[in-house]
């Protein structure tokens, strides 16, 4: 590991977060031949801003837009037509799936297998008992944690085909990985329009196709989770998903006076005390980012470091010969120390006035 000298450059004027700020005419500047329009819209519970350049720009958007609500149709926890609403009430019985949600299913419980349980779409009976979902926060007692945990572990998913069959009192959510597997599908779509200039904020999670129209990367802010508005630094990317988790935003202050969030660690069934404050993962595939930013959580910055090791590579996105795919992340923990991958750390400038340390781990 080594400790750079800060690149002190100021990259700040002109420049557009897309995690933060929606300054849609300054995030393309598209040419005078090329149209540039945006969509704002609220879905998978949270906004969504989708930005496109290109003289297609408008059917292409139209389609995502489409795409990403249908998704949510399927995938949403509390509509009662859903299939994951039916499924956590199928009480064993075999239910049929659509098949990009036995596909987004089958690739969580491989990232579950992976990251050894870290990620786990069972845990959400928890996530429901400590108010996540309805956002009326409670502190569960030991007790009721423990009588939960009995019903969480990916390994009761029994996933044959398009079949699902889940015991009765399991219960699914796929909320860290929606969102990411949205953003890939709207990319898809996008480019089957013939876009190829375009950046999707779906709540936080980034999805940059193509570069700008100028033909520069895309730059894109990342949280300082210590400063509601500000950076820890900005990353420049081209055709990939930035994707963030953190315990800043989704978090709710007990009547112990601790805060609490919402990224459950599936052994304790309390929210992870992982001595970090985000995990951004930067990877080809969103729904892969997403699946790893909240798993990486979990683990913390040691076994974070170490997952990245065995399966990353500083070598642009490709399958490796172990047919894992690589990712780089960038971690800042508690006390605000940051930790970049070494294949983001030419694309990642820190902010002026963060002052956290920043290390880069090399493999
Ligand atoms: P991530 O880290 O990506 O995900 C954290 C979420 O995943 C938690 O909120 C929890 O649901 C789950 N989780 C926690 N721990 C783990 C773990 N160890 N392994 C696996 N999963 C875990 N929110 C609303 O408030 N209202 C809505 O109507 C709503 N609808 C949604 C519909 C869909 C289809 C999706 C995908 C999400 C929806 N959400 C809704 C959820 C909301 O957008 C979440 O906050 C979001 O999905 C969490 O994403 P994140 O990037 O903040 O964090
Ligand atoms: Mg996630």
């Amino acid at each position: 590991m080594k400790k750079p000298d800060r690149q002190r450059q100021s990259f700040y004027s002109g420049i557009v977060s897309a995690v933060i700020f929606f300054g849609a005419g300054l995030l393309c500047g598209c040419g005078n031949t090329d149209r540039q329009e945006s969509r704002e819209f609220i879905a998978m519970g949270t906004y969504i801003t989708l930005t496109a350049c290109g003289s297609s720009a408008g059917e292409g958007l139209a389609a995502a837009e489409e795409k990403i609500t249908a998704l949510e149709k399927l995938w949403s926890v509390n509509d009662e037509n859903s299939e994951i609403y039916k499924a956590n009430r199928s009480g064993g019985e075999a239910v049929h799936l659509h098949k990009e949600t036995a596909g987004l299913l089958r690739s969580a419980l491989e990232t579950a297998e992976k990251t050894g349980g870290a990620f786990d779409p069972t845990v959400y009976p928890l996530v429901e008992a400590w108010g996540f979902n309805s956002h009326e926060y409670r502190i569960p007692e030991d007790d009721e944690i423990k009588r939960l945990l009995e019903n969480v572990g990916y390994r009761k998913i029994k996933l044959e085909g398009e079949t699902l069959r889940l015991p009765a009192g399991v219960r699914i959510d796929l909320g860290a990985v929606g969102k990411g597997y949205a953003g890939d599908a709207a990319a898809a779509l996008l480019k089957k329009a013939g876009i190829n200039s375009a950046l999707l904020n779906i709540g936080g999670n980034v999805q940059a196709v193509g570069r700008k129209p100028d033909g520069n990367k895309w730059i894109i802010g990342i949280r300082n989770p210590f400063d509601k508005g500000g950076l820890a630094g900005i990353i420049e990317a081209e055709n990939t998903a930035v994707i963030t988790s953190g315990g800043y935003e989704r978090c709710f202050t007990g009547s112990d006076g601790r805060t609490y969030h919402h990224i459950i660690d599936p052994e304790t069934g309390r929210p992870a005390e992982s001595g970090l404050a985000s995990v951004t993962v930067i990877a080809e595939s969103g729904e892969y980012a997403d699946s790893l930013s909240t798993a990486l959580f979990v683990m913390g910055q040691e076994k974070a470091a170490a997952y990245w090791r065995n399966l990353g590579t500083a070598e642009p996105a490709k399958e490796t010969d172990a047919g894992e795919k690589p990712f780089d992340m960038i971690i800042i923990t508690n006390s605000g120390e940051l930790f970049i991958t070494e294949g983001v750390s030419g694309n990642f400038t820190p902010a002026d006035d963060y002052t956290g340390s920043l290390t880069v781990l090399e493999k």
